[in-house]
């Protein structure tokens, strides 16, 4: 059984997969598996060097994320290409993760379940909502970022309601992170539950 996780910037995915991965569960994130397929040496990245040049190139030769980020984020067309250059490689990576995994189920964590359709490998989708105040106050607290920037990043993604609506279940991370580790609790049991 596969469990999609997802939720926008800043919702408390992370800190819900970690708990989840305290009870055992093995984790796939799709935001590893976009780092793994642009290491040096994997094609995706000497094809991302000459779509944008080396700007997007650091000197020890990795990718530059954040300039990359600032590239697409601000260039629908650009994001595009670049979606369509990666996706076929998270999902094989992603495909792997899952497969090998042994625990009662596997979570597959991803802020674009949705949007990349991958909620369609899995058995139920939980969203970690949260209000947006609350996701803008912790992201920028976390990534150092502006307002602003995280604003881009929201606008980028599928709107909160547009998510509710396709979950099957929801924890409200509103509270302190121990009342989200309870919910991620009673969330476990309830998918061990459906397994039995
Ligand atoms: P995501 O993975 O969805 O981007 P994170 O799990 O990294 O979000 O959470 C964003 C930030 O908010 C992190 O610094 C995290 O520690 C913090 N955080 C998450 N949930 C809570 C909470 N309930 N109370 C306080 N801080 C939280």
């Amino acid at each position: 059984m596969v469990i999609g996780l997802t939720g926008g910037i800043g919702s408390g995915k992370s800190a819900a997969a970690d708990r989840f991965a305290h009870h055992g569960i093995a984790i796939v994130d799709a935001d590893l598996a976009s780092r793994a397929v642009v290491e040096p040496g994997q094609p995706a990245l000497s094809e991302i060097a000459q779509h944008f040049g080396d700007q997007v190139i650091a000197s020890d030769g990795t990718l530059d994320r954040t300039a990359l980020r600032h590239i697409v984020f601000a260039d629908p067309e650009e994001r595009h290409w670049l979606q369509g250059l990666l996706h076929p490689r998270i999902n094989s990576w992603l495909r792997a993760g899952l497969d090998n995994a042994t625990s009662a189920y596997a979570i597959l964590v991803n802020p674009l379940l949705f949007e990349t359709k991958q909620n369609t490998w899995c058995q139920r989708n939980l969203v970690i909502d949260v209000p947006e105040e609350l996701q803008i106050s912790r992201t920028m607290a976390r990534d150092n970022n502006t307002q602003e920037q995280v604003e881009n990043i929201l606008k980028a993604q599928a709107n909160r309601q547009a998510r509710l609506n396709l979950a099957d279940d929801v924890i409200c991370n509103d509270g302190t992170l121990e009342a989200l580790y309870n919910a991620v609790d009673q969330q476990h049991e309830m998918y061990l539950s459906l397994k039995s």
